[in-house]
């Protein structure tokens, strides 16, 4: 495949589908969250996935030997010892990664979204922050307001129920609970923290962190000096590596000069676009040059898909008015464990796990709450932190219904996604020493890819994928993820 055969809007599925088709498990040892490999377990090539297809269709249900391929297995990247995946996707208690602003909403809808009711339930979470929505500050942040909100509200001795344990729930609590008030938190899941979802395992060298654990140096100060306060250690990353079907370059300046001048060309419309028909209908996109081998529409290919891990948004779906305003330039990573900072955050204040809230009836004398164990639980006041997408879902029955206007805003708001992979080496297969790889050119969903050699000295890589491509890795069985990662980093063995 070359560079020139791919278009920025060419839909990847068939080439998902074909990794699908091309990897099939022989041997798996899979024990819950974690995949290690010890024995090779790929049976590859063209011709295989079908036949066993073929031989699916017409065969008895009952077992049957494993059929011998040939030729032989043959990855270029050798496979790893263990792997790690997120599935932010169809995370019920997420439904997705974060919020972004579609064609023809605006950044209006989130204050409606955090607007209080009857001064009795009071909302606060990363999609409710129009400073720095998206992000574990923008959440920590609306936690801090809404708790001021609240506290405005509150009266002496009120009982006050924080649904959501998260980095918003998190730091909201403990104000509350700081100023003196009653304050319990409600956590569907068995942990706190949410998007930050930090997993220790024996097997691996340091934490892995399967949601947030990128931040900005100057945008995060206040976020990274609490971590440096807690002992989390966090380490710069520098040096990128484009690297793709036909051939390298250093840096893609091509892909953020005709994003540019397609917004520009956007701001001067009558009426929102995406960014896909702002990038086509100004001409940007066809007038991007070529460089170091590559070419424009690639090189504009790849610029999309890292900022589709940034904002978990495909430029399809994304506002050219709104949708890429104060997007962060990430430089530092979370390597001590980001999980510290919600745990402490919560530390002494009544906190119940497993417990989902299903419904929440309210009134201007109180809150009553419906809860997935048949309890409920009576509140004066709610602060509701749960995801955009969970919103969405209609997931939590409101009695009544929510105002007409924060409706709209759930409605009209994003739920973008981004999907994440870590592969444990015992030695590496690479010799760069650059910390962040990006493929151009060849089509493979998970496009973005962090070198911890460079970063911690340890032989792990973490891939990302975001947006449309994150949607289709959700839906990848582990054995066919594992191809298709193995997949992408080909171009990175040896360079
Ligand atoms: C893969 C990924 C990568 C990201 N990368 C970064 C990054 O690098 N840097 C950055 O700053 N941000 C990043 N983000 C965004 C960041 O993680 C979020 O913006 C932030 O953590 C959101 O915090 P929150 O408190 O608003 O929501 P959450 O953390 O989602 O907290 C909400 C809580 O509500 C709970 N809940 C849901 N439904 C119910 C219910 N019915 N009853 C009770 N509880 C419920 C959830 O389980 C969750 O614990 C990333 C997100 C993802 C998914």
């Amino acid at each position: 495949m070359t560079g020139d055969s791919i278009s920025r809007n060419r839909d990847r599925t068939e080439h998902a589908h074909a990794l699908a088709l091309r990897a099939t498990v022989e041997v798996s040892e899979y024990s819950g969250a974690e995949m290690s490999f010890s024995r090779r377990s790929f049976l590859v090539g063209a011709g295989s996935g079908l036949s066993l297809l073929v031989l699916t269709a017409c065969t008895e249900p009952e077992p049957m030997p494993t059929p011998t391929v040939s030729p032989s297995p043959t990855f270029t990247v050798p496979r790893p010892k263990s792997m790690q995946r997120s599935n932010w996707t169809s995370d019920p208690y997420s439904r997705g990664s974060h919020s972004f602003i579609t064609v023809g909403s605006t950044p209006q809808f989130r204050e409606d979204l955090r607007q209080p009711i009857m001064g009795r339930i009071f909302f606060a979470g990363e999609a409710t922050s129009s400073d720095l929505p998206g992000s574990v500050l923008g959440a920590q942040s609306s936690g801090a307001r809404a708790a001021s909100e609240l506290s405005g509200a509150a009266q002496k001795g009120d009982r006050i129920a924080v649904i959501g344990a998260g980095a918003a729930g998190a730091e909201a609590a403990r104000l509350l609970s700081l100023q003196g008030h009653d304050v319990i938190v409600i956590e569907a899941r068995n942990r706190v923290g949410g998007r930050i979802d930090t997993r220790e395992s024996k097997s691996w060298p340091l934490p892995i962190e399967l949601g947030a654990w990128r931040l900005d140096k100057t945008t995060d100060a206040v976020l990274l000096s609490r971590l440096a306060e807690l002992g989390i250690e966090t380490n710069p990353f520098t040096g990128s590596l484009l690297q793709g079907a036909k051939a390298t370059a250093t840096e893609n300046t091509v892909g953020p000069t005709a994003v540019a001048s397609a917004l520009a060309w956007a701001g001067e419309q009558i009426k929102d676009v995406s960014v896909t028909n702002a990038l086509d209908d100004s001409g940007a996109a066809k007038g991007a040059p070529d460089s170091n081998g590559l070419t424009g529409a690639d090189l504009l290919d790849q610029y999309l898909a890292s900022l589709a891990t940034v904002n978990g948004a495909s430029d399809s779906k994304l506002s050219a008015w709104y949708g890429l305003d104060g997007l962060p330039q990430y430089d530092r990573l979370v390597t001590g464990g980001f999980g510290t900072l919600v745990a402490d955050a919560l530390k002494g204040i009544t906190t119940s796990l497993s417990t989902a809230v299903v419904g929440i009836a309210y009134s201007d004398s109180g809150v009553s709450l419906q809860l997935g164990t048949g309890e409920s639980l009576k509140v004066d006041r709610a602060l509701i932190t749960v995801p955009l997408g969970v919103l969405q879902k209609g997931s939590i029955r409101f009695d009544p219904l929510l105002p007409f206007s924060h409706r709209t805003a759930i409605a009209s708001l994003g739920m973008g996604s981004v999907e994440t992979v870590w592969l444990r080496y015992d030695k590496p297969f690479w010799s760069t020493d650059a910390a962040a790889w990006s493929l151009v050119g060849t089509g493979d969903d998970l496009s973005t890819w962090f070198n911890l050699q460079a970063v911690t000295g340890e032989n792990v890589l973490v891939g990302l994928a975001g947006g449309d491509a994150a949607r289709r890795v959700s839906k990848l069985s582990d054995d066919d993820l594992l191809a298709s990662a193995l997949h992408a980093l080909e171009p990175f063995a040896g360079s």
